[in-house]
């Protein structure tokens, strides 16, 4: 149920276009409203388009607009608007704009629900552009962003679900998955209001299994593993194995790991949950427990995290406080992070062993790092002064990544340190990071039943490829899943 719309090329100024577009579009638009009429529940997938993405640099003004540099490749094509309305209300708009048009005068006053996915070449200005809405609405967005800091993760295909009103910006909705969106509604003159929701939707087992000839990734993702998984697993078992050395034609692999789906259609989410690699007849197995790694004995692959992303002590100055309110507007303003008072120039460090997947300049965060350090585990290290580090680099545990600062919207200044498990922040100073080096006790109780279904489960598996071996709704299964 595609309806897509190619009509608003021509970008800025198109809201003024808006009768004679919507002359043009009417037919694509009944039929749309048909579809929705007939299927009310499915109103967001009737507003798709294809596309690529964006990421945002440091906003710049330009004129009124704020300008959010993008880093990508060269857009392949225009960005296209699509615009269907998406209930009954935008439907008797329409039928409005058709009568003004005659009368040759512009409705200002219409709502309107706008659907867009974001292109290759893409900026959120230019979106904004597009839809000729004001610059402090993107403000108040960004503000509302500075606790989740989604908006610096679009990226192509993302989709955007925009609320306007008396060219007004309502709604603002980013759609990353169909398991996870972030929301910024607007709240009388006070600003925007965000909500995240990350639906657990059903996580299916599947078993990948077959043998290897010519590497453990050619053949594992010709047997149907994805290649962000066997990037991991490799990437895992490279502190038990030498790939180039120890494995030989022959040699045999079994993979079991869980995709996320919702309504069915799968969300691109998945968690390798358990690996056998038998390398030169010697097994090599890697197991998923709490967040973590382990191997058949229970000893963690992980290195521990360090509690404090510095050397010293450095006062807390703000807790972590999920259910925050501004006190003048009574906005939820969430504290996802522990603030600590320092001197700027103060050395930070990673937390953990990672990749850095975003160094940003925010106009509310100010400067700020993002490690990740597994499919599972992220840091953020906010309002710095410098970074050491650039995007893409490996770091290790305890290693220099930035200077301290008061960059952003600040007091003082102070690093915001966060840490999120699974995409949800946690409070750092008390959150149950991997810091166990050997399960012991009812973990290990624990671990050991989760193996032995892990074993059985790769047992069984063995003789068929890509079978799917079990079905289980995340609630049912928490000690695979749990933190
Ligand atoms: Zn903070």
């Amino acid at each position: 149920m595609k309806i897509v719309s190619s009509l608003s090329r021509r970008g800025i100024g198109f809201i003024k276009q808006l009768p004679i577009a919507y002359r043009a579009v009417l037919p694509i638009i009944s039929f749309s409203l048909l579809i929705l009429l007939v299927y009310p529940g499915e109103e967001s997938r009737a507003t798709i388009v294809s596309g690529k993405g964006l990421a945002a640099g440091e906003p710049v003004i330009e004129g009124d607009r704020v300008v959010i540099p993008l880093e990508l490749p060269e857009p392949e094509d225009d960005g296209i608007l699509v615009d269907t309305p998406i209930d009954g209300a935008a439907a008797a708009d329409v039928r409005a704009d058709e009568k003004a048009d005659v009368k040759g005068d512009a409705a200002a006053d219409e709502s309107r629900m706008w659907a867009y996915e974001i292109q290759s070449g893409d900026t959120l200005t230019g979106v904004f552009q597009k839809l000729n809405l004001p610059l402090s609405d993107l403000y108040q967005v960004l503000e509302a962003d500075e606790a989740v800091l989604a908006l610096d993760n679009i990226k192509p295909g993302v989709k955007l679900l925009i609320d306007v009103d008396n060219e007004q910006l309502q709604a603002l909705e980013l759609k990353f998955s169909p398991a996870h969106k972030v929301t910024y509604k607007r709240k009388q003159d006070a600003g925007f209001e965000f909500a995240e929701t990350r639906l657990p939707g059903e996580w299916k087992q599947y078993a990948i299994t077959g043998e290897i000839g010519r590497s453990f990734s050619v053949d594992a993702e010709a047997q149907g593993l994805d290649v962000r998984d066997a990037y991991q697993i490799t990437r895992l078992l490279k502190e038990k194995i030498n790939f180039s050395r120890d494995i030989r034609k022959g040699d045999s692999f079994e993979v079991l790991v869980s995709r996320q789906f919702i309504d069915d259609e799968p969300t691109g989410e998945t968690q390798v949950e358990a690996v056998r690699l038998m390398a030169n007849r010697s097994p090599v197995a890697i197991f998923y427990y709490d967040g973590t790694y382990y191997d058949e004995k229970g000893r963690s692959l992980s290195k521990a995290f360090m509690r404090y992303p510095f050397n010293g002590k450095h006062r807390v100055s703000s807790n972590f406080n999920p259910n925050r309110h501004h006190p003048v507007t009574g906005l939820s303003r969430p504290h996802n992070g522990t603030d600590f008072a320092m001197r700027t120039g103060t050395g930070i460090l990673a937390a953990g062993d990672g990749v850095v997947t975003r160094v940003v300049n925010h106009k509310y965060a100010g400067l700020y790092v993002e490690v990740k350090h597994s499919e599972r585990y992220t840091t953020r290290y906010l309002h710095l002064s410098k970074a050491l580090v650039h995007k893409g680099q490996r770091v290790s545990r305890g290693q220099k990544i930035a200077l301290s600062g008061s960059s952003g919207r600040v007091t003082g200044p102070h690093l915001h340190y966060e840490f999120r498990i699974a995409g949800r922040p946690v409070n750092a100073m008390t959150a149950e990071i991997p810091i166990a080096k050997h399960l012991e006790g009812k973990s290990r109780k624990e671990f050991d039943s989760l193996l032995g279904q892990y074993l059985t489960r790769m047992d069984e598996a063995r003789p068929a490829d890509g079978v799917m071996v079990s079905q289980r709704s995340e609630n049912t299964n928490k000690s695979a899943r749990s933190l």
